[in-house]
């Protein structure tokens, strides 16, 4: 089957003879956990330096092969973007401003001198792997279908120089709701031994090596107690935490979230300080060192923080745990305002709340 898309691509279709039955997949979406499982097709679309992107597939879902000496194995020049769909109550499947993942993904791909895929490409392959495995995207509250796009060098050479060879594929995997016994704040490891990014590194690609580096200081801050870790930067800027950015709240309802060249730019971040701004609260995005953060806790000028991110969307910091110091926020008050933005958020994604800022795309 060839279908012919808006975006001028003509999509190779192979159906998955061994899709899951319609009984095998209702078990799975009534407890997905997350990342577990994948649904029954996956797209891909070839690039190489001579032919530019071409033969845009969907099929089965299954291993990739790939040869041994492909670069990415060994350089890890890869990255992915992570973002949901989501089901509104009239059945129909919604996607959270997926051109600035999009966006994102070429910013990352010039980082990581992989190829830009076409805007237009990337939103076409999430509504391709929709029209075949729509049935996967979850009704229960706060469930989605997690969707992960991702790029990497196919090419087998053992040459360090950019792959001349790259594959970009989408999976996608449903996802249950982040907090089933409602929003519970976290505690956050300071790692001090170990920084995520340095400048003019690449902090701000979501690129695999930034998420292999923070492995073991994720591990050091389960051994504290603690279920995600902060980083800094050499300077002592508040960087943002393993997979999530950070936002501050002070006393006078002003949110102060870092503004730095080696952070991911988060999606959810912008969504909220938007939606923080349209309420009339001051934003402030700049360096905030981390003695803003520890001195203004203590006088009482910063009454909470929260973290935010595509897979938890807001969640209160409890507690930022350092080797010789810890800051400890019960603001009730920072806490309702991260629930009161996160409840407006999740309203628009799953339809209940107006759209006023055209962040939907139907898929
Ligand atoms: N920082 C890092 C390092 C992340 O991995 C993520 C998740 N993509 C975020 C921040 C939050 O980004 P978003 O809101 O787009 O999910």
């Amino acid at each position: 089957l060839k279908t012919p898309s808006e975006a001028g691509l003509t999509w190779a279709v192979t159906r998955n003879e061994n899709a899951r039955t319609d009984a095998d997949r209702e078990a799975i979406l009534a407890d997905p956990g997350f990342g577990n499982h994948f649904t029954d097709h996956m797209v891909d679309i070839c690039w190489s330096e001579k032919g530019g992107w071409h033969r845009p597939r969907v099929s089965p879902y299954g291993p990739i092969p790939l040869d041994p000496a492909a670069a990415v194995l060994h350089y890890a020049q890869e990255i992915f973007e992570g973002l949901k769909a989501y089901r509104h109550a009239d059945g129909s499947i919604w996607s959270f401003r997926p051109y600035e993942n999009a966006a994102r993904m070429q910013r990352s791909a010039r980082r990581m001198a992989l190829p830009e895929l076409p805007v237009s490409y990337f939103i076409d392959s999430l509504k391709q792997l929709i029209a075949v495995d729509g049935s996967w995207v979850p009704s229960a509250a706060e469930t989605s279908l997690y969707l992960r796009p991702y790029m990497f060098a196919k090419e087998a050479f053992l040459g360090v120089r950019p792959a001349k060879k790259v594959a970009y594929y989408v999976i996608a995997s449903p996802a249950a709701a982040y907090f089933p016994g409602g929003v519970e704040p976290v505690n956050i490891w300071l790692s001090t031994t170990y920084a995520r990014a340095g400048k003019g590194g690449t902090g701000a690609a979501k690129t695999g090596g930034n998420y292999a580096s923070s492995l073991l200081p994720q591990a050091e801050a389960y051994e504290k107690g603690c279920q995600q870790v902060a980083f800094l930067d050499p300077a002592g800027n508040l960087e943002e935490l393993g997979g999530m950015n950070i936002v501050l709240v002070r006393r006078d309802g002003t949110l102060l979230t870092p503004e730095s060249d080696s952070i991911l730019e988060g999606i959810t971040r912008d969504s909220i300080l938007q939606l923080a701004a349209d309420r009339g609260h001051v934003v402030e995005r700049r360096p905030i060192a981390l003695s803003e953060w520890r001195d203004g806790a203590a006088s009482g000028e910063i009454v909470g923080a929260f973290a935010c991110g595509t897979a938890a969307v807001v969640v209160p910091i409890g507690r930022l745990l350092a080797e010789d110091f810890e800051i400890l926020h019960h603001g009730d008050e920072a806490s309702e305002l991260a629930l009161s933005l996160r409840e407006e958020l999740t309203g628009i994604q799953y339809g209940r709340v107006e759209d006023r800022h055209g962040w939907m795309a139907r898929l």
